[in-house]
């Protein structure tokens, strides 16, 4: 296989046709992302371990350009070991197919790897235990845009207490590398309020405009 791999490679390369290889995190990455998950899988930082069926990590492109952010687990991500798998899941899916990012082409995580028993609000202390987990994967990720989902994710990531209706319709700057950040509703508020999904349009708008302007821009390593 390999030979006829190489062969071909020197075909093409004496008809002076250039050649194009699948673009792939780096070994280093891959390690770094395995080293990671082995850590959030075995965590004991909170008291949210010992109710938690399992952790969820995280989900999609490592290589992706936009990092969605939630809140946490509820009973379904729970269960499925992924974030956003219930039916807020299924909205945020049909959200990110409106603006041509389909799920598997973004990555999707939270803000905490274990569900609040009953769905409560995180506490602020379960916050910081697992923050420096959503941390390390933006480090790794390097993503060109953030879109935080919901009050919570907003007012952890960008360490405010503003309401989410004043977070909307701008673009924030998250962490030390600056990374761009649009702040829109909760899917499961939008299915509690639908009305509300004419703002949350408006945001996925923003999102697509300040992509398309990013992608302009070379990337950060
Ligand atoms: N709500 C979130 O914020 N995250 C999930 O993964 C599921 C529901």
């Amino acid at each position: 296989m390999a030979r006829d791999a190489a062969l071909r490679a020197q075909y093409l390369q004496a008809l002076g046709i250039e050649q194009w290889q699948l673009r792939r995190a780096a070994p280093a990455a891959s390690e770094a992302w395995q080293q990671l998950a082995t850590e959030v899988r075995g965590c004991v930082r909170c008291g949210l371990h010992a109710t938690r069926t399992q952790t969820v990590f995280g989900v999609g492109n490592p290589s992706a350009e936009l990092l969605v952010v939630g809140e946490a687990p509820g009973a379904d991500e729970d269960r499925q070991g992924e974030p956003f798998v219930g039916r807020a899941g299924q909205l945020l899916n049909s959200m990110l197919r409106a603006m041509r990012t389909p799920r598997e082409t973004v990555y999707i995580a939270n803000l905490l790897k274990c569900r609040p028993p009953g769905n409560r609000d995180p506490a602020p202390e379960e916050v910081a235990c697992c923050q420096p987990y959503l941390q390390r994967q933006i480090g790794l990720l390097a993503p060109r845009l953030m879109l935080a989902v919901g009050r919570i994710a907003a007012q952890n990531l960008l360490a405010t207490d503003t309401p989410i209706s004043k977070l909307r319709g701008v673009v924030h700057r998250y962490g030390a590398a600056s990374t761009p950040l649009i702040v829109t509703y909760h899917p499961a508020y939008l299915l509690r309020s639908p009305t509300e999904k004419r703002k949350s349009w408006a945001d996925l708008r923003l999102v697509c405009g300040e992509l398309a302007r990013l992608r302009a821009l070379p990337r950060s390593p």
